[in-house]
């Protein structure tokens, strides 16, 4: 059953590895299961769509942004929870997120880059040390920790599902989801 929830966007930034993927896969099904409507838009599996023909210049990540946000911007208007996860490395691209969406929710995925880089989950880094690839956040360009998110998850101390309930429970305190029905 679908229940009565307002539209907003969690919008997770954090260095390649970090998690951001991650813990949204794992937040997905305990919203479903408790009928909250939800898309996830997600940096890689949009680069394969909606953004296909984008690369990585500066003016192309700015347009890959611009894009997602228009998506998130018209799904949080009618009501739908967006996770929407991109390493969104700096403040300023992330306050134009925050004031063209519907209640923009920010989680900063944290983790110290040589932990992301020992995960190396798409082999970026191992990349980027054999000079196959360059302009990497974290590594040869900055990444600008967000100053005030709305959350923060530390994911070198926390497991999984530590981090996924951490989003949870700040989404119900803050009445943006329903508490869990109990019987
Ligand atoms: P990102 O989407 O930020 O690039 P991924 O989610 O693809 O990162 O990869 C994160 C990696 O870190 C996964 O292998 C995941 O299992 C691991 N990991 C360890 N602890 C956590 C945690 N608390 N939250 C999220 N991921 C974690």
């Amino acid at each position: 059953m679908i229940v009565d929830h307002p539209g907003f966007v969690l919008w997770f930034t954090g260095l390649s590895g970090a998690g951001k993927t991650t813990i949204a896969k794992a937040m997905l099904p305990i919203l479903q299961e408790r009928g909250i409507r939800i898309e996830r838009l997600d940096g890689d599996v949009v680069r394969e769509s909606l953004t296909k023909d984008l690369g990585f210049t500066k003016k192309d990540r700015d347009t890959n942004i611009e894009r997602v946000t228009f998506v998130a911007k018209l799904l949080s208007r009618n009501n739908v929870a967006v996770l929407a996860t991109f390493m969104s490395p700096y403040e300023g691209t992330r306050n134009m997120v925050r004031d063209e969406v519907t209640n923009y929710i920010e989680v900063f995925v944290d983790a110290p880059v040589e932990v992301c880089e020992e995960r190396d989950v798409k082999g970026i880094y191992a990349k980027f040390r054999a000079g196959e690839v360059k302009n990497l956040n974290g590594l040869d360009l900055p990444y600008e920790d967000p100053q005030q998110p709305d959350i923060h998850v530390e994911t070198h101390k926390e497991t999984v599902e530590e981090s996924a309930a951490k989003v949870i429970q700040w989404l119900e305190e803050h009445q943006w989801i329903p508490a869990p029905v109990t019987s």
